[in-house]
């Protein structure tokens, strides 16, 4: 007979929020008034998430006054928010280059490689902010993602990055963690959000859907069930809209947060680490207290549901929905990648008929 030690593991990393700073100051305001006033429209459709009129606007206004370093620092805002990290790099710096003194484009520069997957770079440029502008308003931000990055430095090799899958640098070190095969299906609890103020009613959906594609890449390998008691769950998610209860490693910029817990045979070769239960918290707010869209809150889903499966680490790819911090060029659904690599994990088990909700 087998012994269990029973251990508690803590998901060290959720999301990062990327926050995206605008200066204060109107730093390299255009002259041109043409150029002005465009800039004062791409600043309203910015606000009002009217994200490629911002990019209109600002594009045009960037072609009467190149030399407009505040143009070029909103372009970056508008392409970041829009997820293309190329194009908003190259306008930071242009900003950078004429307009040194917008404090937090060295911290939005750290975004977009952060964002391109070059974390070595995101840390350089964090670092130099921090460097630079000690008094600005996103050094704390800064500091806890440098240290955030430390912690994965060297984990993301090549293969990590662009080989068909990332299984392997996942159980290099500790061996893979998993639902054994006896537990499926696995009891599924979701908190309805009933005692929340405006708490979305299809949200609990997204979360079962989310679930629901970790399955299928799987091919029912892994099966759910929904339970009405939290009790009985073995995965139980549920909301908050306060960042401290995330705890974690708290870099207090996580959106949400997994805890897992896991029992080992001393006697098994393989050192899988066999999940008991899973808890998933997902921040349903961002960092300015607004309330997340949807697409947001699939992402921190889909990504809370990988650790909450056994994914036990992260992707050095930012297109992976398991991406190390928040990626603006993922989508809201699992990548080949993320697939592939839940396949390998749960390979040799056998698919199960799939339980009705
Ligand atoms: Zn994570």
């Amino acid at each position: 007979m087998h012994r269990k030690r029973p251990k508690l593991v803590a998901i060290a990393l959720g999301l990062c929020l990327i926050l995206c700073a605008v200066p204060a100051l109107a730093d390299g305001f255009p002259n041109n008034p043409e150029a002005r006033s465009l800039v004062q429209q791409g600043s309203e459709h910015l606000k009002n998430k009217e994200l490629t009129k911002a990019r209109e606007v600002l594009e045009k206004a960037l072609q009467i006054e190149p030399s407009s370093g505040l143009i070029h620092f909103r372009l970056g805002l508008t392409y970041s928010k829009l997820g293309n990290n190329e194009a908003a790099l190259r306008e930071y710096l242009a900003s950078l280059e004429l307009q040194p003194h917008i404090a937090v484009t060295a911290y939005n520069i750290g975004n977009c490689y952060q964002g391109l997957g070059d974390l070595d770079k995101a840390r350089e440029w964090f670092e130099k902010y921090v460097r630079e502008e000690p008094g600005d308003q996103l050094v704390p931000m800064a500091q806890q993602r440098i240290e955030a990055l430390k912690r994965v430095a060297g984990k993301f090799k090549a293969a990590n990055k662009e080989g068909p899958d990332y299984f392997d640098t996942l159980i290099a070190d500790k061996g893979p963690e998993k639902w054994s095969q006896e537990k499926m299906p696995l009891k599924v609890f979701i908190d309805t959000g009933r005692n929340m103020k405006d708490f979305p009613k299809e949200w609990p959906a997204i979360m079962y859907e989310s679930l629901q594609s970790w399955v299928q890449a799987t091919e029912n390998r892994i099966s759910i069930v929904a339970v009405p008691n939290a009790d009985q769950a073995d995965i139980y998610c549920d909301w908050t809209t306060d960042a401290r209860q995330l705890k974690a490693n708290a870099t207090g910029a996580e959106s949400g947060h997994t805890d897992v817990e896991w029992a080992m045979s001393r006697k098994d070769p393989t050192r899988t680490r066999n999940l008991i239960r899973a808890r998933v918290r997902i921040l349903i707010i961002d960092s300015k207290g607004r309330p997340i869209d949807a697409d947001s809150l699939k992402k921190t889903c889909l990504h809370e549901l990988g650790h909450a499966l056994g994914i036990d680490g992260h992707s050095g790819n930012p297109r992976d929905i398991m991406f190390f911090g928040e990626s603006t060029s993922c989508l809201p659904a699992l990548s080949k990648r993320d697939k592939a690599t839940i396949q390998k994990l749960y390979s040799d088990q056998t698919p199960v008929k799939q339980q009705p909700r």
